[in-house]
C-alpha cells in the first residue's frame, strides 16, 4: 500500500490521502504516492508498560475527554495524562513515512524528542531509543 507522496513545490512528505500539500497548499491531484516499507505498529512504553497502539499511519497522542466523546489513538489519560500532567486532548502525533516521525500538534505544554523542544509543524524522526516527552510523561519509542 502506498503512503506517501513527496510535494512538487516544497519537496515535504505528505500522506498518500492528500489532495493538497499539508505544507505549502500545492496541489497533489497529479503527485503518485509511492510505497514506503510495509507499516510497522511503533512500539512505545512508558514506565512498565506496553502502550497499545492501533495499526494506521497517523496516530494522534493525547488524553481522551469522555465528556466531550474524544478518544486519541494513543490515550494518555489510563496511565496519569490528565490536563495537570500537561496533556493536551489532541498533543502530538506520529505519522508514517517509511520510518516514523512525530509532531507536536499545538499542545499547551509542549513535546519533546530528547529533550529537544518539537515547534508546531516541524516534524522529526524517531530512533529506536527516542525519549519523547508529552507534558510530564515520559515515553520511549523501541522502534
Ligand atoms: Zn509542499
Amino acid at each position: 500500500m502506498p503512503h506517501v507522496k513527496l510535494c512538487p513545490s516544497c519537496e515535504r512528505r505528505n500522506l498518500a490521502y492528500n489532495t493538497v500539500c499539508e505544507f505549502c497548499g500545492t496541489s497533489l491531484d497529479q503527485t503518485a504516492p509511492f510505497d514506503a516499507p510495509e507499516l510497522v505498529a511503533p512500539k512505545l512504553t512508558l514506565n512498565q508498560y506496553t502502550l497499545t497502539v492501533p495499526l494506521q499511519v497517523e496516530l494522534v497522542i493525547g488524553r481522551s475527554d469522555p465528556q466531550n466523546d474524544w478518544k486519541p489513538d494513543i490515550d494518555l489519560a489510563p496511565f496519569g495524562g490528565t490536563s495537570g500532567a500537561g496533556v493536551s486532548r489532541r498533543h502530538a502525533r506520529l505519522v508514517w513515512y517509511g520510518h516514523w516521525q512525530i509532531e507536536d500538534l499545538g499542545s499547551a505544554n509542549g513535546t519533546w524528542l530528547n529533550r529537544h523542544r518539537l515547534q508546531s509543524g516541524e516534524p522529526l524522526d524517531l530512533t529506536a531509543g527516542s525519549i519523547i516527552q508529552i507534558g510530564k510523561l515520559y515515553l520511549v519509542y523501541h522502534g
